[in-house]
C-alpha cells in the first residue's frame, strides 16, 4: 500500500463514532447546511493546480461552462448536482468548445506558463471530458502542443468510465499517457446509489470496457454516512471487481471538498488504509491511499472534530 507522501493522514481529522454523530447530528446538519460546492470552471484552461494525485497539473475543461453536463450525478461531486445528465450531446454541440477554440486556449496557456513546473496536462473539469463530441481530435491537438511546449509533461484524463465502450473514446484513451478511470462501486446497486448515472449508462459495459483498456489506473472515492460504499459487502464487491479489471494501480481517497449531498461523511485515513491492504492482499493490485487534511473542514468549522 502506498500512502501519498505529500498528504499524510492527520488523526485530528478522524471521524467521531456513530454515537457521536447521532448525538451531534443537529449541530452537524447546521454546520454542513452552510457548505458550498465549488463553482464550475469558467474557461477551457485552469491551473496549473497542485493536485493530490497528479502534482502540478494544468487542467483542460472541455465541458460546457454555463451548466454542469455529465453522465453521472455523483453524490460527492464537488461541482454540486448535475444539471443535464446524459450521454447524448446532439442537442448541445454549440455548448462545447470547438477544436479551434481549444487549440488557441491551450497554446496561449502553455506559452504563458513556459518555464514553470507542469507535471501533467489533464482532461478533467466541469463534467465528463470524454463526452466532448470531438474528444479524440482534442487529444491529438493537446499531444501536438505538449510536444512543442512541455515535452516532459504527461498527458492524461480523469474519466468517469461511462464511455469506455465507445470506439472513438477507446481509441483516444489509448493515445494518452495516463487514464485514471472511475470505479466507485463493485455492484450495480452501489453504483446507482453513489454515482446516480443517467439511464443510458450500463454498469456491466463499464466493467467490460475497463477490462479492455491497457495500463488503466482506477480512481475510487469512498464515502461514509447515509449513502456509503465502505460497508463490508460494498468493499468486498469492489475488491472483487478490481481483481477482475487488474489495473496498474488503484487510487483511493475520500472527500476533500464539500459534496453535492451534504449528509456524506469523509472516510478516515485508517479506513482507507484498511481497504488498500485488503485489496492488495485479495486482488494483488497496488493501491495508493491518498489522504489529506480537508481544507473545507477548516473553513466550515470542522464538524468532525470533537
Ligand atoms: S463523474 Fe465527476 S463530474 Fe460527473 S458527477 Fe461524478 S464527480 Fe461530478
Amino acid at each position: 500500500m502506498i500512502v501519498s507522501e505529500s498528504y499524510v493522514a492527520i488523526s485530528a481529522f478522524a471521524q467521531p463514532s456513530k454515537i457521536d454523530l447521532k448525538t451531534k447530528s443537529k449541530r452537524y446538519r447546521e454546520k454542513y447546511s452552510n457548505m458550498q460546492t465549488i463553482p464550475l470552471q469558467s474557461g477551457i484552461i485552469y491551473g496549473p493546480v497542485r493536485s493530490r494525485r497528479l502534482g502540478w497539473s494544468l487542467g483542460l475543461n472541455i465541458s460546457p461552462i454555463s451548466y454542469k453536463f455529465c453522465s453521472f450525478n455523483c453524490v460527492y461531486c464537488q461541482y454540486g448536482w448535475t444539471t443535464i445528465c446524459t450521454l447524448d450531446t446532439t442537442d448541445r454541440l454549440e455548448d462545447f468548445p470547438t477544436p479551434d477554440d481549444f487549440e488557441k486556449a491551450l497554446e496561449s496557456a502553455l506559452l504563458e506558463h513556459e518555464g514553470e513546473e507542469i507535471d501533467n496536462i489533464t482532461f478533467s473539469g466541469n463534467g465528463e471530458p470524454t463526452l466532448h463530441p470531438k474528444f479524440e481530435e482534442l487529444v491529438d491537438i493537446a499531444k501536438k502542443l505538449r510536444e512543442g511546449y512541455f515535452p516532459k509533461a504527461k498527458l492524461g484524463v480523469l474519466s468517469n468510465s461511462s464511455t469506455v465502450d465507445m470506439k472513438k473514446v477507446h481509441r483516444a484513451l489509448t493515445k494518452l499517457d495516463f487514464r485514471i478511470m472511475k470505479l466507485d462501486a463493485g455492484a450495480l446497486e452501489t453504483f446507482k446509489k453513489i454515482n446516480r448515472p443517467c439511464p443510458e449508462v450500463n454498469y456491466g459495459t463499464i466493467l467490460n470496457g475497463l477490462k479492455s483498456i491497457e495500463n488503466v489506473t482506477l480512481q475510487t472515492m469512498f464515502v461514509d454516512g447515509k449513502l456509503q460504499n465502505i460497508g463490508e459487502r460494498e468493499v468486498k464487491e469492489w475488491v472483487e471487481r478490481v481483481g477482475e479489471i487488474k489495473p496498474v494501480k488503484a487510487q483511493i481517497y475520500s472527500l476533500h471538498r464539500p459534496p453535492a449531498a451534504s449528509s456524506l461523511r469523509e472516510v478516515t485515513a485508517e479506513k482507507l488504509g484498511e481497504i488498500a491492504a485488503q485489496t492488495e492482499k485479495a486482488a494483488g493490485v497496488t493501491v495508493e491511499a491518498i489522504v489529506a487534511a480537508s481544507p473545507y473542514r477548516k473553513r466550515y468549522n470542522e464538524p468532525y472534530r470533537k
